[in-house]
């Protein structure tokens, strides 16, 4: 290099630039460049480092290198499988809840994970809101004083720039009914190098702030990941994570559990476990229910209490989030009948009349 600098690795966006990495073979080209110009592609540096191109089920590998049957799709998969679109007042806005709404203010992502639920969006070339459209969706947040809690989503809101990233925290924490700020963000693991200190700074603020971090697999959680994530809980940043449980990436006992117990490790606390959205394309990631159900049961007891997430459903009709179990309560005759997570059972009679007094 003429300056001396060194070159900064760039994200794998095509086929072909999978194929030059060696983690795609050159005979799956033709198909994969289907897919590409269908679902956006990238790997991160971060991510491609971790791939074993060797190994055919590679959990990494699973989740971001394109395969031909993503072009297949079953009558059960929704192009746009939560309904955001019909609860969208403004461009940029969703509004499901009364007491919180999502603000999208841009569409890419640092990677396009192959099971994504808004795979029909995301995507590099997209949909960065106007400067007069970020306005607009933050006047909204301003003259819906109901709504106490803004989600950043998109895409992923730290692809955002420090200064614009710090321009929104700044607009919404000045809003006195905005009592908390939540970014849902795969940043951190995907493309740890982004988590600057000035980025840290842009999400420093007295209102209270949360991340939710996407991770789906112990091995994302580098020594680069853990910097970035320490970087942001210096900051004030509290750490939550999201998981979406998929077939051949965290669907055993021993996946998941290694996954929950690193994110706590790593100070995040597993929020939800998610069921997959039957988004075009995806149904080999789909895990039944009663299987989730019954991993997460497993683990009931056995690990700590804080890895415990809440497993949930998006009601594809845009109806919002449902646990959906396990259950350990059962309504009998005059109480109720409860499993304990180490074996033993108990019948809990309801409590005849209030003691008088
Ligand atoms: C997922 C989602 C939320 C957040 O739901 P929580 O259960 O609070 O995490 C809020 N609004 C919309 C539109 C959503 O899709
Ligand atoms: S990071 Fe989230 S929004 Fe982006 S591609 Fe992955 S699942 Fe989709």
């Amino acid at each position: 290099m003429p300056d001396g600098s060194i070159p900064t690795p760039r994200p794998l966006r095509d086929a072909d630039a999978l194929a030059g990495a060696g983690l795609v073979p050159a005979e799956s080209l033709p198909a994969l460049r289907q897919v590409a110009a269908r679902y956006a592609v990238s790997v991160t540096p971060a991510m491609a480092a971790l791939i074993d191109p060797a190994d055919p089920a590679d959990p990494i590998a699973a989740q971001y290198i394109p395969r031909a049957w993503e072009l297949e799709t079953t009558p059960q998969e929704l192009a746009d499988p939560i309904a955001d679109h019909p609860h969208t007042p403004v461009k940029g806005v969703v509004h499901r809840y009364p007491d919180r709404a999502l603000l999208k203010p841009l569409l890419a992502c640092p990677v396009y994970c192959r099971f994504c639920f808004r795979r029909e969006q995301v995507g590099p070339a997209g949909g960065v809101l106007s400067e007069a459209e970020l306005d607009t969706a933050l006047e909204w947040f301003a003259t819906h004083p109901q709504v106490q809690e803004a989600i950043l989503t998109g895409g992923d809101p730290l692809m955002l720039s420090p200064r614009r990233l710090a321009h929104i925290v700044r607009r919404l924490s000045a809003m006195p009914h905005i009592r908390i700020i939540r970014l849902h963000s795969r940043v951190p693991v995907a493309d740890p190098a982004r988590i600057t200190d000035a980025l840290a700074e842009a999400l420093d603020t007295e209102t209270a702030l949360f991340l939710c971090l996407h991770a789906n697999h112990t091995r994302e959680f580098t020594d680069d990941a853990r910097a970035a994530l320490r970087r942001l809980s210096r900051a004030g940043v509290a750490l939550l994570g999201q998981t979406v449980l998929l077939r051949g990436v965290n669907d055993t006992a021993e996946t998941l559990e290694a996954l929950l117990r690193t994110m706590l490790a790593h100070r995040v606390k597993p929020y939800y476990l998610h069921q997959l959205d039957r988004a075009p394309g995806t149904a080999r990631f789909e895990v039944p229910i009663a299987e989730g159900r019954a991993l997460l049961e497993s683990l009931r007891g056995r690990v700590t209490g804080l890895a415990w997430p809440t497993y949930a459903l998006d009601l594809p009709d845009g109806q919002g989030k449902a646990p959906i179990g396990p259950d350990f309560a059962e309504r009998r005759d005059g109480g109720w009948q409860v499993r304990g997570p180490l074996g033993g059972a108990h019948f809990q009679p309801d409590q005849d009349a209030a003691p008088a007094g």
